[in-house]
């Protein structure tokens, strides 16, 4: 046990929300956790009332964006338990994270345990209905008074909680996609393979355009030719060309290294599926498409699980995809994963992070 300090609120707030119909990320459970970097240490966590804090207008992130963040669920699963999906799978990448912003590290137990008891305290904003589940977002940044530009000597990590329901107004119906154009997400050196809150920033331009245009996200190529498909905002990347399931690879450091994306590649593998890890280009997949050869294409993430795409533009060309409907492969996964999630199937992988 993590040494932890409890401030609870003297009345919950849930009566004022509806838990049946939830808009993803916009309401938050009673509390909150918090805890301070300083002296080279970390200081004891606290959890306290969900509420505003007070901050430094000097504080280094504001101006250079020394920040970073997870995001993972945890769902309540049909025997009436509490199941967080793959919790340290995001510890590992909050540590890649933190690393590559130069922040410190917070330590494995305390991100645990920490996350553990706070979401076991707000147990009753946990959606029931299947397809919501509680949003858990971890973030860490830097705090100290300074306008040069260092690495900060001081930082906050917290973990705030949301109810939510599906992340993408179509729920699991097919979204429509367009290629970045012009723009790049990032570039290899970069930050692509973090979850720093740059890489969100860099996107909301291109993502406003796409959407003026009536695409629902942004599908990134390659920072350098603007040729091979990469990801989506917040979505990792899967095409099926004749029968063959292919996913960009990882290791340019250019794409977020998803938990579902590996959750996935494991579930086909052990299905007998063929999946290679391979760099796919954008014509390539439009001439698959010519030839009646472009069978599904999806994403995936936690947000939203499994999205299927229905629809791809790229410079004046404009694809439907399996008429515009879920493929089987997409549905399978999707009725996989969220059923090992809701503990409807068995954990064969120990995905699962049980809270009694
Ligand atoms: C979070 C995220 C993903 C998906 O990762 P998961 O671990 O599956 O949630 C993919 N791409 C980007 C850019 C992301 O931020």
């Amino acid at each position: 046990m993590i040494d932890l300090e409890i401030k609870k609120v003297e009345k919950s707030k849930i009566d004022n929300y509806d838990l049946e119909n939830l808009v993803f990320g916009t309401i938050f459970t009673d509390h909150m956790l918090i805890m301070e970097y300083k002296d080279e240490k970390w200081e004891k966590p606290k959890i306290v009332p969900f509420g505003e804090i007070s901050v430094n207008p000097a504080m280094c992130s504001l101006h250079y964006g020394q920040l970073g963040f997870e995001g993972l669920k945890a769902f309540k699963t049909v025997d009436d338990k509490i199941n967080i999906f793959r919790i340290d799978k995001n510890c590992e990448r909050f540590e890649k994270t933190c690393e590559r912003l130069c922040m410190p590290k917070v330590p494995k137990e305390i991100f645990i345990e920490g996350i553990k008891e706070l979401v076991s305290l707000d147990r009753a904003w946990i959606p029931q209905k299947k397809g919501s589940s509680l949003y858990i977002r971890p973030f860490i940044f830097a705090t100290e008074p300074f306008l040069g530009v260092r690495p900060s000597k001081t930082y906050y990590y917290m973990v705030i909680l949301s109810p939510v329901g599906p992340y993408y107004k179509e729920g699991f119906n097919p979204v429509k996609l367009i290629t970045s154009g012009k723009y790049s997400r990032t570039c290899e050196g970069g930050l692509g393979f973090t979850k720093a809150a740059a890489n969100y920033a860099i996107s909301l331009y291109p993502a406003t355009e796409a959407q003026k245009k009536g695409y629902t996200q942004v599908l990134w190529l390659d920072g350098k030719e603007h040729k091979y498909v990469e990801e989506v905002g917040t979505m990792n990347f899967f095409c099926v060309i004749d029968g063959e399931i292919l996913t960009p690879p990882i290791d340019t450091g250019t794409i977020l290294p998803g938990i579902t994306r590996e959750s996935v590649i494991k579930i086909l593998n052990d299905k007998g599926y063929k999946v290679t890890e391979r760099r796919v280009s954008i014509d390539e997949i439009f001439e698959a498409n010519e030839n009646g050869k472009l069978d599904e294409i999806f994403g995936t993430g936690t947000a939203a699980v499994i999205s299927p795409v229905g629809e791809l533009a790229h410079e004046d060309k404009k694809i439907v995809i399996n008429n515009g409907e879920t493929g089987p492969i997409a549905k399978m996964l999707f009725d996989e994963i969220t059923g090992i999630q809701y503990g409807e199937k068995p954990d064969k992988y120990g995905w699962n992070f049980i809270i009694e």
